[in-house]
């Protein structure tokens, strides 16, 4: 028999802690002094250690009290409530993942267990006075990149690279000026009662709809072509959220989208609300973590962790282009954002908004289900009209070597500079070419640790692996038959499309936008900034312009090849090409002039060409969905993928064959096993990676029958095993 359940321990009582170690199981300890309630975040000892835990409920090992080590202290925070108790539970069945793991996702807030009620600080002095070398520049360059915010010695050490005394030293020399933070400050209030924009009557009955939601638990996919105005819209569900006194959190997939959108929040609310993501600082951070446990920010906006956070009253979640794949986690926690702000708003009785001019598969056929409702925003805003779509057939059409920018689409772009007007040349490939084969020998450079090709960048002068990260030098000599000046590349990527660009138009202004040309988040941004005011005439990119920016003086989209994605083998090859094509297609024309996009393909009669071409998006989602339904796949199926790694492959498919040669748990739920088979990532870090696809029917117990077919297995040493609920490539 389970003990009744008890929420309070005197002092010395025996209780049970989750820890935020790697641990299958709860660990007892006696109350401290004070005694501890359940949902206290604690400081326990465990062998030499101090580490941070939350009291989980009494004690049930029975180990005799004089065996237990007391709990170190409490923290001084408000107790984890029952609400985001239950979300971790849940989402760690929903994952499979340790709860630990979970509770370090929820605690992941810096300097928790230190929480001094002042910190020591540094703000920029005159540094004038002081002799500069590389260290001290580099600490002034960190208050640069914060924008000269008060930064503790940590945050500055870590992020310049420098040691403590460097710090020290220009504090003596008043370069830096030392101080205390105030004790974390509440944010200002933001205030729902300031007038948003009148609305079109689209937006009106958007917004009504939302608001009929009322206060319960309900989720909306929120569908609108990009610049229809689906922002102002939910703007007005945070508004109502804020008037009920609730908190409201707006996931976006990308950093380097927030400030524009923090600025219209201000626009909006008279103050900008609380930021979670990466590039924040520390201090920011852990206020950020106090002060939504205390109820005092009213609205947060950040990356999918932000979910994790100790709301006190959380009464809306949006989810910001809600079919980004970067929301969903690969490594680690295997999450995805968009079903955990689903699961998560079920238990707090939120409202969810799930915004996107092209919603994912899933979305859609909730919706179609009735299990979602859905709110539709069928036209741009204001005079802007939708781009005009149309294929620039490639077939038949000599192209000289090395050339990849057809002469329908030179003229298209020629027409926009005369007129003064922004092009945008898509492509989503990184570096200057995909391959770099031996002219000689037919050699391909591989990198090392993965197999994945190594891809020439001319831009940094290296071979880099988009795998893992791995760069080598650009060999002048063939590595395999040693002809000198034999590689060469084949295909383009965008640096070698920056190459043509710039000798078709060598007077034009053009900027490249890809995520490995820019050495921080805030020069991207600038950048961003940069070219939506007209800095540039022709802007080459890779999917890095597909998500959300808004640049009002481009009218021409040209993507350079419409087929790239439309093979690959994996079931959403069509869903993700659709996606992103319409995304990218999507910049085009967002203001007063009419925008036009022009994809260069070699099969203009692809369905999901025509889908995009002829705009019909209902046509495309219901033959999607009837192929996946036939197949019994996401979502009218369910998927898990078991990723076995080591650094040796036999080992990897040894363990995953023995699994598949023991499916019996998976067949008494009627699931089926295939693989092992290499993993979509076949190999990362010098880890071999297999996969096993577990498949199943819709309402089928999948993590329960998982659970009971991996629980027998012993693993070797250097093997690891992760499961992937719901993944993303099938
Ligand atoms: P989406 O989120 O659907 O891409 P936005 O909400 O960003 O669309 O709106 C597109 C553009 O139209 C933005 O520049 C926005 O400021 C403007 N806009 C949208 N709704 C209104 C409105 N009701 N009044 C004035 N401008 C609006
Ligand atoms: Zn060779
Ligand atoms: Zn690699």
């Amino acid at each position: 028999m389970q003990a009744s359940p008890v929420s309070t321990f005197a002092p010395g009582e025996p209780l049970a802690v989750l820890t935020t170690q790697p641990l299958d199981r709860l660990l007892d300890y006696r109350a401290p002094e004070g005694g501890a309630v359940i949902g206290d975040f604690v400081e326990v000892p465990l062998g030499p250690r101090k580490v941070l835990g939350c009291v989980w409920g009494p004690s049930e090992s029975g180990l005799p009290l004089a065996k237990l080590r007391a709990v170190i202290r409490v923290l001084d925070v408000p107790p984890m409530r029952d609400e985001l108790h239950s979300f971790l539970m849940r989402a760690a069945e929903y994952t499979l993942t340790p709860l630990s793991l979970m509770l370090f996702l929820a605690t992941r807030a810096p300097g928790l267990s230190s929480g001094p009620a002042m910190i020591r600080v540094f703000r920029l002095g005159n540094a004038e006075p002081v002799r500069m070398t590389d260290a001290r520049r580099r600490v002034l360059d960190v208050f640069d990149s914060y924008g000269g915010s008060a930064l503790t010695i940590g945050e500055i050490t870590r992020a310049a690279g420098v040691t403590g005394s460097v710090v020290n030293t220009m504090a003596a020399h008043g370069a830096l000026i030392e101080g205390e933070a105030p004790k974390d400050q509440p944010y200002p209030r933001l205030n729902p009662g300031l007038a948003g924009k009148p609305l079109s009557e689209d937006q009106q009955a958007a917004v009504d709809a939302l608001a009929a939601g009322g206060d319960g638990f309900g989720v909306t996919l929120l569908k609108g072509v990009t610049g229809s105005g689906k922002t102002e819209v939910y703007l007005e569900a945070v508004a109502n959220c804020l008037r009920q006194g609730r908190q409201a959190l707006v996931l976006l997939p990308e950093i380097g989208l927030t400030e524009g959108f923090l600025e219209r929040v201000e626009a909006r609310f008279g103050v900008r609300p609380g930021e979670w993501h990466s590039g924040v600082t520390m201090t920011e951070r852990r206020r950020l973590w106090r002060m939504a446990g205390e109820g005092r920010v009213s609205m947060v906006v950040g990356a999918r962790s932000a979910l994790f956070l100790p709301y006190r009253d959380l009464g809306l979640i949006v989810v910001d282009e809600e079919h980004d794949t970067s929301y969903k986690q690969d490594d680690g926690v295997m999450y995805n954002a968009r079903d955990m702000a689903v699961l998560r708003a079920s238990l707090a009785s939120a409202q969810v908004v799930l915004a996107s001019a092209t919603p994912s598969l899933e979305s859609w056929a909730n919706a179609e289900a009735g299990k979602y409702k859905r709110v539709d925003l069928h036209a741009r805003f204001g005079v802007a009209e939708l781009p005009k779509m149309r294929a620039l057939d490639l077939r038949g059409q000599k192209m000289p070597h090395g050339r990849w920018i057809a002469p329908a689409l030179k003229d298209a772009v020629d027409a926009r500079l005369a007129a003064g007007e922004q092009s945008l040349l898509f492509l989503n490939r990184r570096g200057y070419a995909p391959v770099t084969t031996c002219r000689a020998c037919g050699h391909q450079i591989a990198c090392e640790n993965c197999d994945s090709r190594m891809v020439e960048h001319r831009f940094l002068n290296r071979l880099m692996c988009h795998q893992c990260g791995a760069t080598a030098p650009i060999p002048t000599a063939c590595p395999e038959c040693k002809t000198e000046g034999s590689m060469h590349p084949i295909g383009p990527g965008v640096e070698r499309l920056d190459e043509e660009t710039r000798s078709l138009w060598p007077d034009a202004r053009v900027a490249v936008l890809s995520s490995d040309l820019f050495g921080s988040a805030r020069a991207l941004k600038e950048q961003i900034a940069a070219i939506a005011a007209g800095a540039a005439d022709i802007v080459i990119g890779t999917q890095l312009v597909a998500k959300g920016h808004n640049f009002p003086l481009l009218t021409l989209v040209g993507v350079i090849d419409a087929d790239l994605g439309l093979h690959g083998g994996d079931l959403r090859a069509a869903e993700r090409t659709f996606q992103l094509i319409r995304q990218v297609a999507g910049r085009a024309g967002r203001h007063d002039k009419p925008g036009l996009a022009l994809l260069q393909t070699h099969q203009p009669d692809h369905p999901v060409i025509q889908a995009i071409l002829s705009g019909d998006d209902e046509g495309f989602w219901q033959a999607e969905a009837n192929e996946r339904q036939a197949l019994a796949m996401p979502p009218y199926g369910r998927l898990a993928g078991i990723i076995l790694s080591s650094t040796s492959l036999e080992h990897a498919f040894e363990m995953g064959n023995l699994l598949a040669r023991n499916p019996e748990a998976l067949h008494k739920i009627g699931a089926q096993v295939y693989g092992p088979a290499p993993a979509p990532i076949a190999r990362v870090r010098g880890r071999h990676r297999v996969r096993l696809l577990v498949k199943a029917a819709k309402g089928a117990p999948l993590q329960q029958a998982i659970r009971a077919w991996l629980a027998p297995l012993k693993l070797p040493g250097d093997t690891r095993l992760a499961v992937d609920i719901d993944p993303q490539s099938f």
